[in-house]
C-alpha cells in the first residue's frame, strides 16, 4: 500500500514537525509528579510562562501554536498560552465534567493568543471534540495550507461544527499567510546560510519580523 506523506499545515517546507503526543504527555506527567506528587491542576502549574513546568510543556509542543503554527520564529513566547481544550467554563455550567480532567494535562494545549482567545468557549458534541482535539492529531485532515498559504477546511470535514472552530479561531485571518510566509522564509535561510546573499536577505527578513513581533 502507498501512504500519501501528510502535509500538515502548521510546518513548513523546510522542517517537519511530529504532533502526535501521547507517550510525551506521560512522560512528562512522570517528571511532573515527581516534583509534585499531589498536585491535580497542572494548568496551575504550566501555565506559569517561562518556569521549568511551562518551558517542558512549551516544548512537547515544538514552540508552535498547535492551532495554527505559528511559533517563536514569528512572535514572543509571551505571546503563547496554555488552552484547555474543552473550556474551563464547563465547570461552572454544571455539566458532566470533572475538574481534574478540565485542568488535567490531556486537555491542555499550547496555543498562540490570537488562536486561543479566539477560540474562547467552544464546545460541540463529542464525537467532534475527539476530532478537534490536537493531540489526536487529526487537525491535518481538517485543515490544509492553501497555495497562496492561506488555512482552508478540507472538503471531508466541510460541515457547521468545523466551520464554526475554524472561524473562531480566526484560522482565516489574512495575517495567518504572511505569519507563515515568515516562518518559511526564516527556515529558507537557516537552510541556505552561510551564502552572503542569503545572509543579507535573512538581515531584511528580521526587519519584517521585527515589526510582526511588536503587533502581534
Ligand atoms: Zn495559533
Amino acid at each position: 500500500m502507498i501512504t500519501k506523506q501528510l502535509n500538515d499545515y502548521r510546518n513548513t517546507s523546510y522542517k517537519v514537525y511530529d504532533y502526535t503526543l501521547g507517550k510525551k504527555k506521560l512522560d512528562f506527567m512522570d517528571d511532573f509528579k515527581s516534583i509534585h506528587p499531589r498536585a491535580w491542576n497542572i494548568y496551575s502549574y504550566v501555565n506559569k510562562n517561562g518556569e521549568g513546568f511551562n518551558i517542558k510543556f512549551r516544548n512537547l509542543y515544538h514552540d508552535k501554536c498547535v492551532y495554527c503554527g505559528i511559533s517563536t520564529q514569528v512572535i514572543n513566547s509571551s505571546n503563547f498560552e496554555v488552552d484547555h481544550f474543552i473550556p474551563k467554563t464547563v465547570l461552572d455550567l454544571k455539566l458532566e465534567y470533572d475538574k481534574k480532567d478540565i485542568h488535567g494535562i490531556d486537555n491542555l494545549v499550547n496555543s498562540c493568543k490570537m488562536c486561543n482567545r479566539g477560540k474562547k468557549d467552544f464546545l460541540c458534541d463529542s464525537e467532534e471534540l475527539e476530532n478537534l482535539h490536537p493531540d489526536n492529531n487529526k487537525l491535518p485532515f481538517i485543515f490544509y495550507r492553501n497555495k497562496d498559504l492561506s488555512i482552508e477546511v478540507s472538503s471531508d470535514y466541510n460541515r457547521d461544527t468545523v466551520k464554526d472552530f475554524y472561524t473562531k479561531l480566526k484560522l482565516d485571518n489574512q495575517l495567518r499567510r504572511l505569519d507563515y510566509l515568515l516562518m518559511e522564509m526564516k527556515d529558507f535561510c537557516d537552510r541556505y546560510e552561510g551564502a552572503p546573499i542569503i545572509n543579507e536577505i535573512h538581515r531584511l527578513i528580521l526587519k519584517i519580523e521585527s515589526k510582526r513581533r511588536k503587533n502581534y
